[in-house]
């Protein structure tokens, strides 16, 4: 069959065909079987013309599909190529991390301040741009701030080079200086802690109880709240480690928890809007009700449950306070996962915070709850290390073994709040609604 020709195929038939019609005289005996197979060989040499046809289009769609998908993966595999020779610290692995950050670009920044007022910011970027050469620094962004500008680059060794060139340039020693700003670190809550585990001690305790060395110095205690039976701790922690807690049971005191990521949105747990914070509240005496909005006294009188309390038992009317001055649909409870206004914040906070496994972001002090002269850290974005009460403690009367106590135990438990903290940034607790 590897000799076979269509072509040579059909001119034997044509000639066989001449035969017949040049001899009409030969025996019918022989033409009639020849004119009979006639019809049926051309049309079984048109149909395989056709089916040949159909099937060599087809294999040049398909050689054309092949060669667009090998176009497509080269373009991605150099895109691949790109980003690996650009950012050659950022692969990142676990699905936690991917979920937290996604596709968002890991610029190394850095800050470049004036010092001594002597330059404005746009001063401080016309002074670099026209005296640090770029031959062999890739930025990808400079952008002036109120008081700073900041300088985006795409790898470590561009980072460095920018800084140095800043930092041993005799013009700029005094008028500027370049450093890299501290990321804001993530905030985890451990919940349900049992009160026999001393609040100042939460810390070394974790460190110690689950063999937690390296966390040393890069976990801080922001504040606590209390509960009827257990209290909760909100913690900031270095990026580097936030995916490590994240992934295993701790234990702490009498208590196994899970570290959750928690969000200080920052809104006025009484209002529950952002205009302003608890501490600076004009309704220190009414709650919203997150479910139907409405205001309710917190004020018990003789004993009895406070309005907010009773009404909070039974309110089962979903209407959004948030998303009601907003005109948006209001069938959910505000600050909810539900609720569009409360997605946008964490999204807004989610983008902000440093999630990069490589960074390391220390915090000098060791938490001494209520000593507002040892709350300094290298991260200022942080809200101050605080004891808080519970918000509704008007739900929850202290445990007996609270009024029980010795006094020493008493304080320790007990919010006491200096009057110089700032107590507005409330993490967001639904449990307590
Ligand atoms: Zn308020
Ligand atoms: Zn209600
Ligand atoms: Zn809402």
């Amino acid at each position: 069959m590897s000799n076979f020709n269509f072509r040579n195929f059909q001119k034997t038939i044509d000639n066989l065909q001449a035969a017949v019609d040049n001899h009409p005289r030969v025996s019918n005996s022989v033409v009639a079987p020849a004119k009979e197979l006639l019809p049926f060989v051309r049309s079984f040499i048109e149909y395989h013309r056709q089916t040949t046809t159909r099937l060599s289009t087809e294999i040049d769609n398909y050689k054309k599909q092949i060669s667009d998908l090998n176009n497509i993966n080269e373009l991605k595999f150099q895109k691949i190529i790109d980003k690996l020779e650009s950012e050659p610290h950022t692969i990142q692995t676990t699905s936690a991390t991917t979920q937290n950050n996604p596709q968002k670009p890991n610029f190394k920044t850095v800050l470049v301040k004036p010092k001594n007022n002597l330059l404005s910011p746009t001063e401080v970027k016309e002074a670099i741009c026209n005296t640090v050469s770029t031959l062999d620094i890739k930025c990808n962004q400079v952008s002036i701030n109120k008081t700073n500008v900041a300088f985006k680059f795409p790898n470590e060794s561009s980072k460095n080079e920018f800084i140095n060139r800043v930092s041993n340039d005799p013009n700029f020693n005094q008028a500027l200086e370049a450093y890299e700003p501290t990321p804001k670190c993530p905030t985890i809550v451990l919940k349900n802690l049992d009160y026999s585990t001393n609040e100042s001690e939460i810390v070394n305790q974790l460190i110690i109880q689950n063999d937690l060395d390296d966390l040393d110095n890069h976990i801080k205690l922001l504040f606590t709240i209390k509960k009827r039976y257990y209290f909760d701790a909100v913690l900031c922690i270095s990026p580097h480690m936030f995916n490590k807690l994240q992934q295993r049971t701790l234990y702490l005191g009498w208590t196994a928890c899970n570290a959750e990521e928690t969000f200080l949105l920052g809104h006025c747990s009484n209002c529950l809007n952002f205009q302003h914070r608890t501490s600076t509240c004009p309704n220190k005496n009414n709650k919203k009700c997150k479910k139907c909005g409405l205001s309710f006294s917190t004020i018990r009188r003789d004993h009895q449950q406070s309005e907010f309390s009773t009404h909070i038992k039974n309110c089962a009317n979903h209407k959004c306070c948030l998303c009601l001055e907003k005109n948006l649909p209001t069938d959910h409870a505000a600050l909810s996962d539900q609720c569009p206004i409360y997605q946008k914040k964490v999204r807004f906070i989610k983008d902000r915070t440093c999630y990069d496994g490589q960074k390391e972001v220390k915090f000098f002090n060791r938490p001494l709850p209520n000593t507002p002269s040892n709350t300094h850290t290298t991260s200022p974005q942080q809200p101050q290390q605080q004891s808080r009460k519970n918000s509704h403690t008007d739900l929850t009367p202290p445990p007996k073994h609270l009024l029980t106590a010795p006094t020493s135990h008493l304080h320790r438990h007990s919010p006491s709040i200096p009057p110089n903290l700032d107590l507005s940034t409330q993490p967001y607790t639904r449990k307590f609604q």
